[in-house]
């Protein structure tokens, strides 16, 4: 069993699949207390469903594309046992992580969107650094969301000594709902020389920052 707070099809807001039909499946509690933090909903309640159940969900929307999101999405043990499932029926798999758990145990089928907490998170202490080590070029993406200038300076710092340009599908650069200018990202990402992409949350623009379930 595991606990849902929501199974819904939307269109992907985030990563270098934005725009595209997706189901979500956005699993209940994170480990985590980001100060920014969207998805505070997503703490407590829930409802708890079989893995069957949740297949049989995913299957009724239609979408080849789900994304199993949360909260902490692999903070839940059995959420690797339904990882497994959805690949094993063909779903393209995108896992959206905070950087908290590790992905070791993770099916290799499975793409990963890696977040790596920056310092104004108040939770850049408990990224794993393994998860690093896990990363490959052609599949996965790491995101930093940024808050303040000096979120931007870590980011871009850790860009360059851990080599994440080689190492990563994309580098996703998100601005924390409105906490930064926008502008004046899109600036330091112009002016940075990296091969990154300045991501904005697609969903938060067309429904509104507080709609749940889109
Ligand atoms: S890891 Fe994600 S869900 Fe957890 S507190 Fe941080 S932003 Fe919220």
């Amino acid at each position: 069993m595991l606990r849902v707070t929501e199974i819904f099809r939307s269109i992907q807001g985030e990563s270098t699949h934005a725009g595209r039909p997706c189901t979500f499946v956005r699993l209940t509690g994170c480990p985590m207390r980001c100060v920014w933090c969207d998805s505070e909903y997503t703490f407590t309640g829930g409802e708890h469903y079989s893995i069957d159940s949740i297949m049989d969900q995913v299957a009724a929307f239609g979408c080849r594309l789900v994304e199993v999101t949360g909260g902490e999405p692999l903070a839940q043990k059995q959420a690797f046992e339904l990882i497994r499932r959805l690949c094993d029926d063909e779903y393209e798999v995108l896992i959206e992580t905070g950087g908290y758990v590790s992905t070791a145990a993770l099916d290799p089928r499975a793409s990963v969107i890696l977040d790596i907490k920056c310092p104004a998170s108040g939770e850049e202490p408990r990224n794993d650094w393994s998860n690093l080590e896990r990363l490959r070029a052609d599949k996965d993406e790491v995101k930093f969301v940024i808050a303040a200038e000096g979120d931007w300076i870590y980011a871009r710092k850790l860009i360059k000594k851990e080599a994440l340009e080689s190492r990563t599908k994309a580098i996703l650069i998100s601005p924390a709902w409105g906490q930064v200018d926008l502008q004046q990202l899109a600036g330091w990402i112009a002016g940075s020389g990296l091969n990154i992409r300045m991501q904005l949350q697609l969903h938060k623009y067309i429904w509104g920052p507080d709609v749940k379930g889109v």
